[in-house]
């Protein structure tokens, strides 16, 4: 047995034996444990450190800009351009607010309204939703009228909204469509956009908690590089799988691969 003082020097693992037994597997096993366990707490301690860096950026403007205020004599329209400011700032830390808690729920075992759902409804409620945000942008879907995914309806409206989103914000695209597909016992729903694209050295990293293309440009529109990681993780939780194919000036297509798929022929791969 290893005494507690011994267990806090066990940082690299057990000595192994030897002779390849049976303690040699279980201390080769607790060793695998201990190294996983130590990686989990090295994430968790990362993601705090990014997330008080995320929340100090807010505060220290908003800090600079209430101390201005407090201090100077402005006139009218200078102190409504700070106020401006004041609420665009209290509005990310907000929305920041939302995704940390939203992570923090999503790592636990979240409440699921499993069923099936109508895609072309869900996909054209949620285009409708930036039409008036983006008139300038033309939005468009191409989904089979009797297409139905399984999903919870709220969750699969989520995952559209960050990817819709993340195309009228970041694309500087003129078209933005939604398309669906069945393949297989597949069903492939693509968020298209003809805009700027995404350069190939970012990719494979774009998935990332607190990832960003361009951090600047990015926090300025509001974001803190989590859509992306949160959209990922619920089309996983499904089963599914979101990836991205890319071409710099040309445009971004998001596809959600999900495993089931009702037809008006039946279930395939339910
Ligand atoms: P955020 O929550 O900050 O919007 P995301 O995780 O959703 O971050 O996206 C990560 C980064 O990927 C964004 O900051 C942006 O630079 C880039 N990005 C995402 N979608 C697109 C797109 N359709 N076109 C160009 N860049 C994109």
């Amino acid at each position: 047995s290893v005494k507690q003082k011994e267990l806090t020097q066990l940082s690299e693992g057990l000595p192994l034996p030897r002779s390849k037994d049976e303690i040699y597997e279980l201390a080769e096993t607790f060793n695998y444990l201990l190294k996983r366990v130590n990686n989990s707490i090295e994430q968790q301690k990362l993601f705090i450190d990014n997330a008080s860096h995320e929340l100090r950026t807010p505060l220290t403007v908003l800090e600079g800009f209430i101390s201005t205020l407090e201090r100077r004599e402005l006139d009218a329209a200078t102190k409504a351009e700070f106020f401006q400011t004041i609420h665009q700032e209290i509005e990310h830390l907000r929305h920041l607010a939302n995704e940390l808690l939203e992570i923090s729920v999503l790592e636990r075992i979240p409440s699921w309204d499993n069923q099936w759902v109508q895609l072309k409804p869900v996909a054209e409620e949620s285009l409708q939703a930036f039409t008036t945000l983006a008139p300038e942008m033309q939005f468009q879907s191409q989904i089979p009228e009797e297409m139905q995914v399984l999903f919870d309806p709220y969750r699969l409206k989520q995952v559209l909204k960050i990817l819709l989103d993340n195309a009228v914000k970041y694309a500087n695209a003129s078209l933005v469509e939604i398309v669906a597909r069945q393949e297989l016992a597949k069903t492939l729903i693509e968020v298209r956009d003809n805009g700027v694209g995404i350069p190939l050295e970012d990719q494979p990293q774009l998935f990332d908690r607190f990832y960003r293309v361009d951090k600047s440009r990015s926090r300025e529109l509001g974001g803190a590089g989590l859509g992306l990681s949160i959209a990922r993780t619920l089309v996983e939780r499904q089963g599914g799988v979101l990836w991205l194919a890319s071409t710099p000036g040309s445009g971004t297509v998001f596809t959600i691969e999900l495993p089931n798929t009702k037809v008006p022929g039946g279930i395939k791969g339910a």
